[in-house]
């Protein structure tokens, strides 16, 4: 057992922890600021082949791993949220969808471009009225002739109206199991299909430089082979998509935590109260203490689950409690980083309020904590 990166993963995560102080840090509190998506810091991170990170190198990839987007995702999140969830959104949620479901025709044409980071797709399952309770989908799509005639709407979608935004994958019922139970299929709908709209940005409490929409499909039609995968496959898919997906946010989540320690210790060291640095308290290095022993534990935690995933283990659970134990620490170091920094904690100007802001979707996105440990739990046979 070795938990030390190899030279390939640790030059990774060197040149992207460089990446995100040099290129991310300085700019992305205007982004947030103003709620404008960093076009440029994408551009650059295409360049860089990182949305081909764990994507073969017949499709333009890096041919690296999952466990190397999650230490690029680490890293950035250790200096930016936002430009994190881009990044994860778009693979693994976007791109990961069409090569591990979709037709060799559908990867030639959407693949190259969205592994350059060239392009975005958004991943549409949940919908204004559930979220955790997938199944509730009502979302319709009929096939009429050679296409698929698609009513409903879907909420919070990441990715999904950026200028570059090429495709939604959209999860719908096609029809009734010989059990009675819902048929969910997932279809691709291209941008700009007529039928297709996508709302104004919400106004959110964190995330604030990334993209996120209500879409809405009236009688939106696409061709019968815009289908991902196979009919009637819907429901195993996103469940696929969202287990593995929980590493990556899991490993997001870590990075945030660290992003903490590291503040705090900076501010810990300068800020002076009753004639020393706050840094020399026991109250304040007991606070930092916890909150690296936060961080290392979860961060072992995603390891552990990305591991298993790799060497093709069951790693439903690994993943869940990862994501879970991730989260909470996330929450947990953001809210006593704020602390550290008193009343300039509650300033916007200072990271620690973004990662503040930033911090609780994490117990919510890709799965509620309430979601994981219904998970943890039915693993154990409960
Ligand atoms: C910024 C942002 C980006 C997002 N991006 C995407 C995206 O790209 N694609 C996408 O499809 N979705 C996306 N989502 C949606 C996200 O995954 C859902 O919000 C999340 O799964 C929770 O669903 P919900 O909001 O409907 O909450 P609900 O499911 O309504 O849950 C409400 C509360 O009830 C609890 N609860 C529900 N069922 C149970 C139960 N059985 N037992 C105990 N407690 C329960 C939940 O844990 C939660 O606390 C995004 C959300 C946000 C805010």
């Amino acid at each position: 057992m070795d938990f030390r990166l190899n030279e390939e993963h640790e030059a990774l995560r060197q040149s992207v922890r460089d990446f995100a102080r040099e290129v991310v840090a300085p700019v992305i509190a205007e982004h947030y600021e103003q709620h404008t998506f960093p076009y440029d810091i994408v551009r650059q991170m295409g360049k860089m082949g990182l949305f081909g990170l764990p994507f073969p190198e017949e499709h333009g990839g890096m041919g690296g791993d999952y466990f190397a987007l999650c230490l690029a995702l680490e890293e950035l999140a250790r200096v930016d949220s936002s430009v994190a969830i881009t990044l994860e959104a778009a693979i693994s949620l976007g791109a990961m969808p069409i090569y591990r479901f979709g037709t060799a025709e559908q990867k030639e044409r959407w693949l190259p471009k969205l592994v350059a980071g060239e392009a975005l797709a958004g991943f549409g399952l949940t919908e204004p009225g559930f979220g955790s309770d997938a199944g509730g989908t009502a979302t319709r799509a009929v096939l009429d002739g050679d296409e698929w005639v698609i009513n409903g709407s879907k909420a919070f979608i990441t990715n999904s109206g950026t200028d570059i935004t090429a495709l939604v994958t959209v999860t719908a019922v096609t029809g009734v199991k010989p059990d009675g139970s819902k048929e969910l299929s997932t279809i691709i709908v291209p941008s700009g299909t007529p039928g297709f709209t996508v709302a104004p940005g919400y106004s959110k409490v964190g995330w604030c430089a990334s993209d996120t929409h209500e879409l809405t499909f009236e009688d939106c039609r696409v061709p019968a082979e815009n289908l991902l995968g196979e009919r009637g496959r819907g429901f195993a898919q996103f469940l696929q998509i969202l287990d593995e997906g929980r590493i990556a946010i899991a490993a997001l989540a870590v990075g945030l935590a660290q992003g903490c320690v590291d503040e705090s210790i900076r501010y810990a060291k300068e800020r002076q109260a009753f004639g020393r640095p706050i840094g020399n308290f026991q109250a304040i290095q007991f606070k930092i203490a916890d909150m690296e022993l936060r961080a290392h534990t979860a961060r072992l935690a995603y390891y552990d689950a990305a591991a298993r995933m790799l060497a093709g283990e069951d790693f439903k659970r690994q993943a869940a409690i990862a994501k879970l134990y991730a989260s909470e620490s996330a929450v947990d170091n953001a809210r006593e980083a704020t602390q550290i920094h008193g009343g300039y904690g509650f300033m916007n100007e200072f990271p620690v309020a973004r990662f503040w802001r930033d911090s609780k979707i994490l117990e919510i996105g890709e799965g509620t904590s309430e979601v994981q440990r219904m998970i943890i739990a039915r693993d154990l046979g409960l």
